[in-house]
């Protein structure tokens, strides 16, 4: 199974049987667009909630990736949406492409919100698409240092909106896909990020530039910011982005 399959996989489960299989039933709606940001707000009201109460919100965040572009935190969250919106009958909200990386803040091009700017605007932008009559909301992370903040939000607003919401970390649900693939579960623009990159936006991938110094590896023993380096491998000598189109 490829990873955006298992993806879909655990979105339709969660948009389909949970809700008695309505998801599964809806999919006569035949939408101009499954982005929000395209349609008008009179073929949003014909659609929501009658024909469609499922929403992806990709959320992401603009820091360095190693030689994959500053926002791969948005992109593989968004082409993810895409790929798997027909099947889990879902629209799409526009990707927030911001998030919390205060860490990587000097990096050129990286840009942070506060934890607490960022927890109270995606609170409002939960809130109001549960306003909008979405049933199921399914939050495509990209990034890790959102996750914390997204957690504490899909209970809290499904508990006082009665709606359910679904958090999914693309990297942790494909680790053993990453391990299939390349032998180990990857890094932060380590083999499996750069490899979902590369196989949506090829020509933005920079392989001339990378060498192995710009590699560290994620170790609980230490900390610093700004992170000295722009690629972080989960395991010790693993996990190095190949740049193998093949795979
Ligand atoms: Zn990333």
């Amino acid at each position: 199974m490829n990873r955006t399959l298992k993806i879909f996989a655990v979105a339709l489960v969660f948009a389909g049987v949970l809700h008695g299989g309505t998801a599964v039933a809806q999919e006569t709606a035949t939408p101009t667009t499954r982005e929000m940001n395209y349609l008008c707000w009179q073929e949003f009201g014909e659609l929501v909630p009658e024909a469609i109460n499922t929403v992806l919100v990709p959320l992401g965040s603009l820091e360095p990736h190693g030689v994959i572009p500053n926002g791969t935190d948005n992109l593989a969250p968004e082409s993810m949406a895409r790929d798997i919106a027909v099947r889990t009958n879902a629209l799409i909200a526009p990707t927030l492409n911001y998030g919390i990386t205060p860490a990587m803040e000097a990096y050129p091009g990286a840009v942070s919100i506060s934890s607490k700017t960022y927890r109270g605007f995606v609170s409002d932008m939960l809130n109001s698409l549960a306003d909008n009559q979405f049933q199921n909301i399914i939050l495509l992370n990209g990034h890790g240092g959102n996750t914390a903040a997204l957690q504490s939000l899909v209970t809290e607003i499904s508990n006082s909106k009665k709606v359910r919401i679904l958090l999914v970390n693309w990297w942790s649900l494909t680790s053993d896909i990453s391990q299939g693939i390349f032998g180990d579960i990857g890094g932060h623009a380590a083999s499996n990020e750069t490899a979902y990159l590369q196989a949506s936006y090829p020509e933005h991938i920079h392989s001339e530039r990378y060498s192995q110094d710009m590699t560290m590896t994620t170790d609980a023993s230490w900390s610093a910011s700004p992170v000295p380096y722009t690629i972080s491998l989960y395991v010790d000598g693993e996990g190095y982005p190949t740049f193998d189109q093949g795979q």
